[in-house]
């Protein structure tokens, strides 16, 4: 249920209307848009909503409908944007590029790319700390002294860090080092997560899981939502389907949708999207011009000898290449600005 607050109304009014919400035994989140306060009512039992609806400093009262209606176009119509600071943004016609290894493997790694994105006017660094692997047995990523390391070279560089959450008890460790949460494919549908990342102050990059259908991801993206943290992201990062000639399908189709259907940016990862380092380009420039928002690429200096997904990332060389080509496309895009 959505409650919208009449303007500046007091501590008093409020805290009558989410008492009353837990007495029916409803939870309350507060909501803040660009256009009013809301209180967003969770809970599953039927009652009459005028009881709430009369309440002093409520001015609309609804019943949601949709597993999804926070993220929707009906709810905004305007292009959400990310805003990172120093004038670092993604949506609403802001694009960005944002580029990094697969996983964190050493502080000589994370200085080689920084200078390696500072050469190419990137802004925003992606890397692993955390690393989801099928096999418990491959490397899984250097931790907490991993994203402090991250954080002294971009902190230093004015360079953004996005980086995989995976629990919840990751959150306020990871919090001062991070610009931007990423949820990975397999903790798409982790609720509990995405109700904790709801209720922080910070950006999230929310993936497509293996096989989750447009609705899941949009449901996953309302948890983060309801819980009153606006500042989304969607990711295409491909899906599981029959086709086993790569390593997932890049579902082009989702990106037109998506921005159709929400408010949120969309990001394109064609690396995982396709699997295969030759076709990162070509896959990456279609969901540019699908309407994709960023692109979240994997590179490395020497690819061969990363720790994870070198079969998919691009080498410092070749990025440069990819870089001058994802600019190019970006500028066949009207409503884009040039970045
Ligand atoms: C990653 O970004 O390295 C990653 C593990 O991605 P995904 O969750 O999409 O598999
Ligand atoms: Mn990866």
């Amino acid at each position: 249920m959505i409650i919208k607050l009449k303007k500046n109304i007091d501590e008093v009014l409020k805290n009558n209307i989410i008492e009353k919400l837990d007495n029916i035994g409803y939870k309350s989140n507060d909501v803040t848009t660009q256009y009013a306060d809301y209180i967003i009512g969770v809970g599953s039992k039927e009652f009459d909503i005028r009881e709430v609806g009369v309440l002093n400093g409520v001015e609309d009262i609804h019943r949601v409908t949709s597993s999804a209606k926070l993220v929707s176009r009906k709810w905004k119509t305007k292009e959400t944007i990310i805003d990172l600071g120093d004038d670092i943004k993604i949506g609403g016609g802001h694009f960005q590029i944002m580029a990094g290894p697969c996983s964190i493997e050493s502080e000589k790694q994370i200085e080689t790319t920084v200078r390696h994105l500072l050469d190419n006017n990137i802004k925003i660094m992606r890397g692993g700390v955390y690393k989801p692997r099928s096999s418990p047995y491959a490397f899984r990523g250097l931790g907490i002294d991993g994203l402090k390391l991250f954080y002294k070279y971009c902190n230093a560089n004015g360079i953004k860090i996005i980086t995989e959450v995976m629990m919840t008890d990751q959150i306020e460790d990871m919090y001062e080092y991070v610009d931007i949460f990423q949820v990975g494919a397999r903790n798409s549908q982790n609720f509990n997560l995405l109700d904790a990342l709801g209720k922080v102050n910070k950006p999230v990059m929310l993936k497509r899981a293996l096989s989750g259908t447009i609705d899941e991801l949009l449901a996953s993206a309302e948890y983060i939502f309801s819980n009153g943290n606006e500042d989304i992201m969607l990711c295409e990062r491909g899906i599981r389907t029959y086709e086993k000639a790569y390593r997932n399908t890049f579902d082009i189709n989702s990106v037109p949708l998506l921005k159709k259907k929400s408010h949120l940016p969309v990001v394109i990862d064609a690396s995982h999207g396709v699997g295969i380092r030759e076709f990162v380009e070509p896959v990456s420039l279609a969901g540019i011009i699908a309407g994709g928002d960023a692109v979240i690429t994997e590179v490395h200096e020497i690819p061969q000898i990363a720790f994870s997904d070198g079969a998919q990332t691009l080498s410092h060389k070749e990025a440069e290449i990819y870089y001058e080509n994802v600019r190019k496309t970006v500028r066949f895009r009207k409503d884009l600005k040039r970045f």
